[in-house]
């Protein structure tokens, strides 16, 4: 993987494809951390005396309201406070203004360009990797860095275009992301998977190219009572996936050692957070119960098998995390794994939201950032916007 450090920048205009994909609220930028995860790649070519040039998509852009909502200036005033330097913007995604600035910049100087998925408006240039928008916005400079790694797994032509047009490399950001992840590849022994979330189907690619290097694979969520189902429990009120019954089955056939079940559960009668809960075994779920988390046993016979792992991954979380009573386990596994320092890597998504919740996002070996990104990572998916680099 060629990284910007592979690249001659000095003096060079850099163009840096940035993930600044944050949400903004009436004109306030109500969460910075993408803007404060791209300063070592923007440092570094200030380092190295570049002319920078910025790239982002935010939000999608279907119809002229989507503009001003999508709208990346409030980005630039950012940067510029975190900076401590004037950053230049342009409000057209290309057009001869946009070349003159370019053209009189001065080492050091940063320009933030609009919304790259304007383009979208008129035949979803962007999105669709046109090529003459690729070659037209890698003809703004010399070199490229891709370091939005949220888009990786999307051809587009902010990212694949230009590398297509340009000596290119990956930043910081996608650096560390792809050295982490890649230790999945040939994952050490015992690797170990934790795998959550709401709905088989969304998991069949992660479960298909993980269960053949996994020692196991620890099921909980939503997704663990399709599971129970194709194996003839009753699960009551449950999330069902009843299209992946099948696929379930087939799993549980073939790796019936590998694919672990959730042996107790929280359950409740509704999906809510009020009302006490019950602690029922995974053959006794009531047909007016739903389960909502893992249950107490369930934990500690994750915790004993993870004790031993010399890598875990962990996508979805275990319950419905978003009410308070049901992410209790889901908390205890991230607690259990921080308190032993286990090597983990949250798969990105809702995991890393809960274990950003709870604190433990800074003790985790990696959390990697990417939603659907990781996904495909870990499906053993090629990324087309790394792929475009090597
Ligand atoms: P995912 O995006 O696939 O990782 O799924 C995350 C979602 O799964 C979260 O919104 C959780 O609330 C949901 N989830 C987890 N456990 C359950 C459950 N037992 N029943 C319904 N939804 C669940």
């Amino acid at each position: 993987m060629k990284t910007i450090k592979d690249l001659n920048i000095d003096n060079k205009k850099v163009i840096i494809r940035c993930d600044f994909n944050v949400p903004i609220k009436d004109g306030k930028i109500v969460d910075d951390t993408r803007i404060v995860g791209a300063l070592p790649t923007i440092q570094y070519c200030l380092d190295h005396n570049a002319k920078i040039i910025l790239l982002s998509h935010l939000g999608r852009v279907k119809t002229a309201e989507d503009l001003k909502k999508n709208d990346l200036s409030p980005v630039a005033n950012r940067l510029s406070e975190l900076l401590k330097q004037d950053i230049l913007f342009s409000d057209e995604t290309r057009g001869e203004e946009l070349e003159e600035v370019i053209k009189s910049m001065n080492p050091k100087d940063i320009i933030l360009i609009q919304n790259t998925r304007y383009e979208d408006l008129d035949g979803k240039k962007e999105s669709g990797n046109d090529a003459e928008l690729g070659k037209y916005w890698a003809s703004l400079g010399d070199v490229f860095v891709n370091d939005a790694f949220g888009t990786i797994h999307r051809a587009h032509a902010s990212n694949v275009g230009i590398a297509s047009n340009l000596e290119s490399a990956v930043g910081f950001l996608i650096e560390k992301e792809i050295n982490a992840l890649s230790i999945l590849d040939n994952p050490e022994q015992p690797f170990i998977v934790v795998l959550g979330g709401a709905k088989v189907a969304d998991k069949i690619g992660v479960i298909e190219n993980l269960v053949t290097k996994a020692n196991k694979i620890l099921l909980g969520g939503g997704m663990a009572y399709t599971f129970l189902k194709a194996k003839g429990y009753e699960i009551g009120k449950s999330i069902l996936d009843e299209e992946s019954i099948d696929f379930c089955k087939g799993i549980l056939e073939k790796y019936p050692e590998k694919i672990v079940l959730p042996e107790d559960f929280a359950v409740n009668k509704e999906f809510v957070n009020e009302g006490e809960y019950k602690i029922q075994k995974a053959d006794k779920i009531g047909s007016d119960e739903m389960g909502l988390d893992i249950g107490p046993e369930t934990l500690h016979k994750y915790e004993s098998i993870i004790k031993d792992a010399a890598i875990v991954v962990w996508n979805g979380p275990l319950g419905v995390y978003e009410f308070e009573k049901y992410k209790k386990n889901t908390d205890e596994l991230l607690k259990y794994i921080c308190d032993n320092n286990i090597k983990t890597i949250l798969g990105g998504g809702d995991i890393v939201a809960a274990a950003t919740e709870a604190g433990y996002k800074d003790k985790l070996f990696h959390v990697s950032t990417g939603g659907g990104a990781t996904l495909e990572y870990l499906e053993g998916k090629k990324l087309p916007g790394l792929e475009s680099i090597k």
